[in-house]
């Protein structure tokens, strides 16, 4: 299984010379079988683009999973030109809503708001709700469950396939379920779940710990948060994601540099990072 960051920015994008590193484009991760192209996309916003130069001239073929239907999260869905092209295919899948999926997306996609409706995209596009539970999506597993956040069901993923697996929890506000050990969030059972044993653990990193106070209304989790979860759940790595929009790169970097040497590697995501997960280590089993 190999992973493209294609976009790791939460809430807004953040262009300008002091994002350049850590690349400013909100939250994409294209994820792909082992010498396929990708056909498999956490989240479809304006990283898109970056999926785009991945993709060279030829058409997506392959799903888009939806963790939620902010705008971070959907923006780049109608400038996607992969999902233009003849020959593209492109499954959107979102957590249900209570009302039909491509319906949900419109309101979002639609005059005064928007000019495209999710119904001119393309011919090959498709939108469908799903639920809890296993799934099977581009010949991967996928585990969704809920994870608390704020305005709008929201999934939290843990995909499968190739001996490997990741956690995605992209947006999420576990401190609304109670502090938790560290007091930045409730080390609650889908978390644990979603995170279990994985090869990497890419997670919400939007605030530090002290930030968490004012700001933890804002419905997001902290990078201590993340490397706790996957301390107490196994996971192998962690990837500090969804960065605040206007945390500069060397601030990224002195925050990522605080976790060297943690018992867990922590990496700070970055546009145009790739990472192969071949599952060599094996399942590291939860600590009792
Ligand atoms: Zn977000
Ligand atoms: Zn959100």
């Amino acid at each position: 299984m190999k992973l493209f960051f294609c976009g790791v920015r939460g809430s807004t994008p953040a262009p300008g010379q002091p994002y350049v590193r850590f690349g400013g484009h909100t939250s994409c991760v294209a994820v792909a079988h082992d010498g396929a192209a990708p056909s498999l996309v956490l989240d479809g916003g304006t990283g898109l683009a970056n999926l785009d130069r991945l993709l060279g001239e030829a058409p997506f073929d392959g799903t888009i999973l939806l963790g939620h239907l902010h705008w971070d999260h959907t923006h780049g869905l109608p400038f996607f030109a992969g999902g233009a092209r003849p020959g593209h295919r492109v499954q959107v899948l979102m957590p249900g809503q209570g009302a039909p999926a491509e319906q949900v997306l419109a309101r979002a996609f639609s005059p005064p708001h928007f000019p495209v409706e999710p119904s001119a995209l393309g011919a090959g596009w498709s939108f469908e709700a799903i639920e809890e539970g296993e799934h099977r999506v581009e010949g991967f597993s996928v585990l969704a469950r809920e994870i608390p956040h704020k305005g709008g069901r929201t999934f939290g993923f843990r995909v499968t396939g190739g001996g490997a697996s990741l956690a995605y929890l992209s947006d999420h506000h576990p401190l609304a379920l109670g502090p938790g050990p560290a007091g930045v969030g409730e080390l609650h059972q889908a978390a644990m779940d979603l995170a279990a044993g994985v090869d990497l653990l890419i997670h919400d990193a939007q605030y530090t710990a002290a930030e968490l106070p004012e700001l933890a209304y804002l419905g997001h989790s902290c990078a201590e948060y993340a490397i706790g979860l996957a301390e107490a759940a196994g996971a192998r790595r962690v990837c500090l994601f969804h960065h605040a929009p206007r945390r500069t790169d060397s601030e990224l970097e002195a925050l990522a540099g605080r976790f060297a040497g943690w018992p867990v590697p922590v990496v700070a995501a970055a546009d145009g990072m790739t990472v192969t997960l071949d599952g060599q280590y094996g399942h590291r089993a939860r600590p009792k």
